[in-house]
């Protein structure tokens, strides 16, 4: 029995899948969302910062101010490795913001109802109805009454995270997919009044990798930090037994960290995640598509998967107005050229590999020449690839200047990464051609 027909199902209702629905609905779309939570929910396995071109996204769904409003901003933020940082400031204007995704999510479900799009929670997906040998709609049970509901659909959208149900019903294939080599462990401290005034915080957000071990601060919502850490999954395996214990042993063991957690309880609970798998999917097929985590999941550790995820609504939604299944190829080879600068700079970030001497160098000189800062924070705007930011020939001169002062140990990594660049922009090149036969193709 079909219960009601639609344009367009979306499965999963958070930062993807309710973002897309304002876009759509605002065209006239006829838009279900479904998710198999109560809403609203926490989301427990994911932080939460949005870069700058994500709050544009909020804006123009109308609840950037909302958020503005709950968080501070965050526009200083502090990169370390081994003691050397670099302090990047987002421009005039600009900045992250780290709501909770109960916040977050929930003003996101709630711009969508305001533009009519009807919302079903504790909705779960369980099969895709086929007809005319495409996904024509979903079969859905509501934990509520137990009762299964078919939607009709022109075209169901799989908006459920990284380990979606649509993707596998729809047998999207996986391609340069990875386990993730670091788990990460996360609570919440009322913000201590030396984060506000302490001469060692001159910054609103923070990033460190000590001899391989990498912590967080964000700023969020109801005046706290979210300090978080990302042990490698083999150390992590025993953080499980007691996670509080684990992680304030570990910020207790950082000089930077430190300070803000003693004598100090954490609120709520600590949260984590141990396995993780990175990857890209197949996007899209005869009456479906994959948007946000359910398509591409990257590295936690550079903390743009909100950013992408909304980004990728607004992109889709043009997509989807197109109307045909090659509007939709095209918009997944167009994801995957977006998307995979900061794919394998995630996986250089959050590899277990120490910091190096060439990373101690690029610091020392970005730190001292305020135009390769602003570059830098250009990667956080989507704006730059961060394998571009700073030409070869520099870091060559750069390099040169360290030799001759004896320092040779700088070479090899000069050369790893120079590999890694050709390697990637290698990735990059065959993704435009994948996209460029996509955009030839009738
Ligand atoms: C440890 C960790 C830390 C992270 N930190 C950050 C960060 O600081 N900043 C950042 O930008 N990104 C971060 N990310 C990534 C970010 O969480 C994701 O990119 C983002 O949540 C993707 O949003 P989404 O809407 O695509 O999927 P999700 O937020 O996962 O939402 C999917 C929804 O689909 C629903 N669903 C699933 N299956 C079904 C089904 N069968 N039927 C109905 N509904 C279903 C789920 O209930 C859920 O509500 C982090 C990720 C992890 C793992």
């Amino acid at each position: 029995m079909v219960n009601k027909k639609f344009d367009v199902v979306i499965v999963g209702a958070r930062c993807t899948g309710a973002t897309l629905a304002v876009y759509l609905a605002r065209e006239g779309v006829s838009v279900l969302l479904i998710d198999k939570d109560e809403l609203p929910g926490d989301q427990v396995l994911s932080t939460h910062t949005i870069h700058p071109p994500g709050i544009d996204i909020l804006d123009e769904v109308g609840i950037g101010n909302a958020i503005r409003e709950a968080c501070p901003p965050s526009r200083i933020i502090r990169l370390n490795k081994n003691g050397n940082s670099v302090d990047v400031m987002h421009a005039e204007g600009r900045a992250e913001y780290c709501p909770r995704r109960k916040r977050l999510d929930r003003l996101l479900q709630e711009a969508a109802l305001k533009e009519g799009v009807e919302l079903l929670d504790r909705t779960r997906l369980i099969k895709l109805e086929i007809g005319n040998d495409r996904v024509a709609g979903v079969r859905a049970i509501n934990s509520n009454t137990n009762q299964e509901l078919v939607f009709t659909a022109g075209l169901v959208v799989g908006a459920d995270g990284r380990h979606s149900s649509v993707a596998q019903m729809a047998g999207a294939a996986e391609y340069l997919a990875y386990d993730a080599p670091r788990a990460m462990y996360w609570a919440y401290w009322n913000a201590p009044e030396i984060w506000k005034t302490g001469s060692q915080y001159p910054f609103d957000m923070y990033q460190g990798n000590t001899s391989g071990d990498i912590r967080v601060i964000f700023q969020t919502d109801y005046n706290q930090l979210l300090i978080g850490s990302l042990p490698p999954v083999e150390k992590a395996q025993s953080w499980r037994f007691d996670p509080l214990r684990s992680l304030i042993a570990d910020l207790s063991s950082d000089p930077v960290t430190a300070p803000l957690i003693e004598g100090l309880s954490p609120d709520g609970k600590v949260r984590g995640t141990i396995k993780e798998r990175y990857f890209f999917r197949q996007g899209a097929g005869p009456g479906w598509v994959l948007a946000g985590d359910a398509g591409h999941h990257k590295e936690f550790v550079i903390g743009d998967g909100i950013t992408e995820a909304l980004i990728q609504a607004k992109r889709l939604s043009k997509a989807i107005l197109e109307g045909s299944d090659m509007a939709l190829v095209k918009w997944w080879r167009a994801r995957d050229v977006e998307a995979m600068p900061l794919f394998y700079f995630g996986q250089d970030e959050g590899s277990l590999k120490q910091p190096g001497h060439l990373d101690k160098l690029v610091l020392k000189h970005v730190d001292k020449e305020p135009e390769l800062k602003k570059k830098l924070a250009l990667v956080m705007e989507h704006k730059l690839s961060p394998f571009d930011f700073i030409p070869a020939s520099i870091v060559m001169k750069w390099v040169m200047a360290d030799v001759l002062r004896g320092r040779f140990s700088v070479i090899p990594d000069f050369f790893a990464k120079g590999r890694r660049a050709s390697f990637v922009n290698g990735q990059i090149k065959r993704s435009r051609k994948l996209l460029a036969e996509a955009n030839a193709s009738i």
